[in-house]
């Protein structure tokens, strides 16, 4: 009966979940559910040359296969063994001969893509199962299918092109990929919630940037939901309804037209200075991932880009990109900015930033936020000639506005040291070459670890600027995956051990007469970068959405009240008790917050 669906909707009543709120507004939309739709298999013949690539191609996909499923039951391992169970099953078949070997043979034997052999390969263990009397063993094919499932879109990767929601849709996923989350905003998709993630991994910073209303850690919400079901998303509580009643609808709708009207209200202050009230002037600087986004930084206000993350060149193309794809992409940031100081970083990759070629090296790392990621990989045999072709386009770009280098993860002097030098030696190259590039050029790095934060003095020395990278910090200070919801608690920007390592990293660069800029999401908070001021950071950089706050909470404070505040904050034994004293101090301001 066609009624009998909606008779289950509303059976199924309103429900709520609460998870965590990393990107603010309401949006009101259909459910899209993403990863449950089936993917078509390709098949064509290959040449001879080609067959070893392609076998290669499939390992690949074979082994990134394994390490998700393993994520997902380390998951799982604590609270449901038989779905953990399934799992070990599942990363067992994937290396099942009959499985593996047999779509080896038929790519070797018929010259067939890998997509189209491994589905031979599963159709004739399909045929064995399907032959089997026994229900249970009949229904094990659909874990074949399961399996399969997985290898066909890890071979497909980016191939599989965008995740296409229709528009005003809400996405709900497991976890998105940052390359898929970057898409999305391109689909005009209303919001996006997710059972993974936390409050500064990469989706929740790229839906920030697309001010696309977000809730992550949701933990089931992919069970919880059907496809279509009307839902309520609140990036600003991190309350997700689903099948919302009338009145809640209503209610929301309010709300939303209210977060309008103070959104324009916030917007006007864009040409507005971003000084307090003693008259200190702070930078606000936006952090993007392409020139895509600088229309919006400025729109917002921003008076320059503190940091540019490069890793999405690598992670949204088949190939790795080539030094006139950073060349052109940086000229078209400082022309966009016309004039302003942009400062790019150079990749950042590893950990949860994975791009095609580092699969294979990083898969069996165990832990790969501690592995080989980011200046190391940069510094070593497989990523330095990347390296060096982004240096050379880099500087080349240097040429063209104000450009500053940066360098993330950097762990110390040494390999500080090993990172300028290549710099020199790409410089000392376009010199001989006669290509121009900015002989003053400011090279600076991120502080992103406790060994580079207590050795700042040091590090002051022989670099042009810091920024502190704050989501990268806060993670190894507190031992905290960003982006691991059941720790999430433990995820604290106003924890005294931060506040004094920041507050250790501004002296440094004072005395040493350099720049610091803060770029973590903790920038971004209006209650939090009083404090960051306080504690000596007059520049700080955010995603573009968040300034006008920002800047409205710091045109409320005076510099030798938020001084005065953190030294009383900095004694405080915890993150709680550091939070509610300044939210005191604001609300004394009339400080509005969202
Ligand atoms: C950081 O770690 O604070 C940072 C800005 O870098 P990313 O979020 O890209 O790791
Ligand atoms: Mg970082």
């Amino acid at each position: 009966m066609a009624g009998s669906g909606e008779f289950e909707r509303i059976e199924r009543g309103e429900i709520r979940r609460q998870g965590i709120a990393v990107s603010a507004g309401i949006a009101i939309g259909r459910a899209y559910l993403v990863g449950r739709d089936s993917v078509k298999t390709p098949r064509h013949h290959i040449e001879a040359e080609e067959i070893e690539d392609e076998i290669a191609r499939l390992k690949r996909a074979i082994t990134a296969s394994d390490r998700q499923l393993e994520k997902v039951k380390q998951k799982l391992a604590s609270e449901n063994e038989s779905d953990f169970h399934i799992l070990s099953a599942h990363q067992m078949m994937l290396h099942d001969e009959h499985l593996v070997d047999a779509a080896i043979n038929y790519m070797r034997d018929e010259s067939i893509n890998a997509e189209w052999a491994l589905r031979k390969a599963v159709d004739a263990i399909r045929a064995v199962f399907d032959a089997i009397e026994d229900e249970y063993f009949r229904e094990r094919a659909s874990d074949v299918e399961f399996v399969f499932e997985r290898i066909l879109r890890n071979l497909l990767g980016k191939d599989t092109g965008p995740l296409s929601p229709p528009p005003d849709a809400i996405v709900i996923a497991y976890d998105l990929s940052p390359a898929d989350t970057s898409q999305l905003h391109r689909a005009a998709i209303a919001g996006l919630c997710t059972d993974a993630g936390g409050k500064t991994s990469h989706t929740a910073i790229i839906a920030r940037a697309h001010e696309l209303p977000a809730v992550v850690g949701l933990e089931d919400i992919t069970e919880v939901v059907e496809s279509d079901d009307l839902l309520i998303v609140d990036g600003t509580t991190g309350v997700v309804i689903v099948n919302p009643k009338r009145e809640t609808v209503v209610e929301f709708r309010e709300e939303q037209r209210r977060q309008a009207a103070a959104g324009a209200v916030l917007l006007s202050n864009r040409d507005l200075p971003a000084q307090t009230r003693d008259g200190v002037e702070v930078k606000l600087y936006a952090n993007i991932d392409g020139p895509d986004e600088l229309e919006s930084a400025l729109e917002h206000g921003a008076v320059g880009v503190g940091l540019t993350r490069t890793e999405y060149l690598f992670m949204t193309s088949e190939t790795v990109p080539t030094e006139e794809v950073h060349f052109a992409q940086a000229v078209q940031v400082l022309k966009l900015m016309g004039g302003r100081p942009v400062t790019i970083r150079t990749f950042d990759l590893g950990a949860d930033k994975l791009a095609g070629f580092l699969e294979e090296t990083q898969l069996g790392e165990a832990n790969p936020a501690l592995g080989l990621r980011s200046i190391r990989l940069c510094l070593n045999e497989l990523g330095r000639p990347l390296f060096r072709a982004q240096l050379r386009g880099l500087l080349r770009a240097s040429a063209h506005g104000t450009l500053r280098i940066m360098f993330p993860m950097i762990s110390g002097i040494g390999e500080l040291r090993a990172a300028k030098a290549v710099v020199e030696d790409v410089k000392e190259e376009l010199r001989r070459e006669g290509v121009a590039f900015d002989e003053g050029i400011k090279i600076g790095i991120m502080i992103e670890m406790p060994s580079a934060a207590v050795t700042a003095d040091l590090l002051a020395r022989e670099t042009d600027f810091f920024s502190i990278g704050t989501n990268d910090l806060i993670q190894y200070t507190m031992a905290v995956d960003r982006v691991n919801e059941a720790v999430s608690y433990l995820y604290e920007p106003l924890h005294p051990a931060l506040l004094r390592l920041i507050a250790g990293v501004a002296k440094a660069a004072r005395d040493a007469g350099i720049s610091v800029t803060v770029c973590g999401e903790m920038a971004g908070d209006a209650l939090v970068a009083p404090v960051l001021v306080g504690l000596g950071i007059h520049e700080l950089s955010m995603s573009a959405v968040s300034i006008p706050e920002v800047k409205s909470s710091l045109r409320a404070i005076t510099l030798s009240d938020v001084e005065r505040l953190v030294r009383r904050v900095v004694d405080l034994p915890t993150a709680g008790e550091v939070k509610q004293a300044v939210e005191a101090y604001l609300d004394e301001l009339g400080v509005q917050r969202a």
